[in-house]
């Protein structure tokens, strides 16, 4: 009786956690400053948050801290603005055999457990400093990241801040489940569409239920061809991606492409879409495009890691093949000064995996930390129409604060330890008290 009476005094202290006192004021007084904007780190800083948002931040030397402010002493840490992980699944919980694989999550699990799930997924995601998601779609999960994010946002479970793009969109035989009998109809993990008429309906239908952001399938099936060239099946039609783009573009909203190579990447950026997904095999011309339209590349190169198949096998040639092209890609990228923003693909990895592993291998790529960093904060915030408000510590911007114990500038799997997270003003985590 008595571990039912603490725990339950547990549940209602962390609930009370969630519910905001907004006239609070904090001094958060910092060792190591990374603010998201500045080329380098400053030392001995203090940052006050008003409520949910951040007032001012200036060097400690004299600063008066004012009366009745609470303090947060994170004077030996290096604090750094909420990361922003701009590629996840929540509804999804990896590939893993055991848990039926992608096909067993869609067919033997209802939606209520996807969802509870996707409740720990989103805690995770916090737990690991990353207080902002762009939802790359459901995986069949149905508008449940809406009513999640909405969940999140009325204070009711932790949380990040979520960019919902609800079902994602692909054409016939575009998109999993696929390999059943004919006569079986089978749940897809996307909207399908076939013709412009129904693909701007899909994108009219997927806004008005509170997509953020609308994901597109813009290369399916691919594979190792008998040159030993990555070869990809495109999807939807340039005169249907047009449409989605027209209509999301009008509502003020984006639209994310999942395009590897070939014609489904031109068609992606003749298209106009907003950020290319993965582009694991970019050429010169891909590169220069993106580079001139201002396109936005979320390469997520750790997923690729995972769960490699057999080596002379197709798919597993193909496995190895995807990263060897990725790096090189990558590398192109950066050098013609592609805009970069961070996306881990987590989802498509179990949720108990570290979301941070993305930075490492961004870096063993030559990205440096610092600009690491920035595709995970202020390029980010950059890409989600939201600079200066997420992704940096300034005065105006949602006081979203992460603090890790060393130096990440220094040592980027640092940003695998993160100590500390507020978000909209409040302390989620806080491991350094
Ligand atoms: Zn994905």
């Amino acid at each position: 009786m008595k571990t039912r009476t603490s725990s339950l005094a547990l549940a209602v202290l962390a609930a009370a956690a969630l519910v905001r006192a907004d006239d609070t004021v904090t001094v958060i007084r910092v060792g190591t400053l990374i603010d998201g904007r500045s080329g380098a780190a400053q030392r001995d800083q203090v940052i006050v948050v008003s409520g949910r948002r951040i007032e001012s931040v200036g060097p400690a030397g004299t600063f008066q801290a004012p009366e009745g402010a609470r303090t947060i002493d994170l004077s030996q840490a290096t604090v750094l603005p909420g990361l922003i992980d701009s590629h996840t699944h929540l509804f999804l919980q990896g590939q893993e055999a055991a848990e039926g694989g992608y096909d067993g999550q869609l067919l033997k699990r209802g939606i209520a457990y996807r969802a509870a799930r996707a409740t720990v997924a989103a805690r995770r995601a916090l737990e690991q400093g990353f207080t902002a998601i762009r939802d790359v779609e459901t995986e069949g999960g149905g508008y449940g990241d809406v009513g999640l994010k909405q969940a999140i946002d009325e204070g009711h479970l932790p949380g990040p801040r979520i960019f919902a793009s609800t079902l994602g969109i692909s054409s016939t035989g575009g998109y999993a489940l696929e390999g059943y009998a004919p006569e079986i109809v089978v749940p897809k993990g996307v909207q399908i569409v076939d013709g412009p008429v129904e693909a701007r309906k899909a994108a009219r239908q997927q806004l008005e239920n509170g997509a953020d952001w609308i994901k597109v399938y813009m290369t399916h099936r691919s594979w190792v061809d008998e040159k030993g060239a990555l070869v990809s099946q495109p999807t939807l039609t340039l005169e249907e991606l047009k449409a989605i783009v027209d209509e999301a573009h009008g509502w003020g909203r984006k639209v994310a492409c999942h395009a590897y190579n070939g014609p489904g990447l031109r068609r992606a950026l003749d298209g106009g879409c907003d950020s290319i997904e993965h582009g694991l095999d970019l050429d010169d011309a891909a590169v220069a495009q993106m580079a001139k339209q201002g396109t936005w590349y979320c390469p997520t190169v750790a997923v690729y890691y995972y769960d490699w198949r057999p080596e002379n096998t197709p798919e597993g040639r193909k496995d190895r093949k995807r990263v060897e092209v990725h790096g090189p890609s990558f590398q192109r990228a950066l050098k013609a000064g592609v805009k970069i923003a961070f996306g881990t693909d987590a989802g498509g990895f179990p949720w108990t995996e570290p979301m941070a592993q993305e930075f490492g291998r961004m870096v063993e790529l030559g990205m440096s930390p610092m600009a690491a960093i920035r595709s995970a904060t202020t390029a980010a915030a950059e890409m989600l129409g939201k600079a200066g408000e997420l992704g940096v510590i300034a005065p105006g911007a949602y006081a979203d604060i992460v603090a890790v114990r060393g130096d990440p500038l220094q040592d980027v799997a640092e940003l695998g330890r993160v100590a500390f997270v507020m978000k909209d003003g409040l302390v989620f985590k806080d491991q350094l008290h």
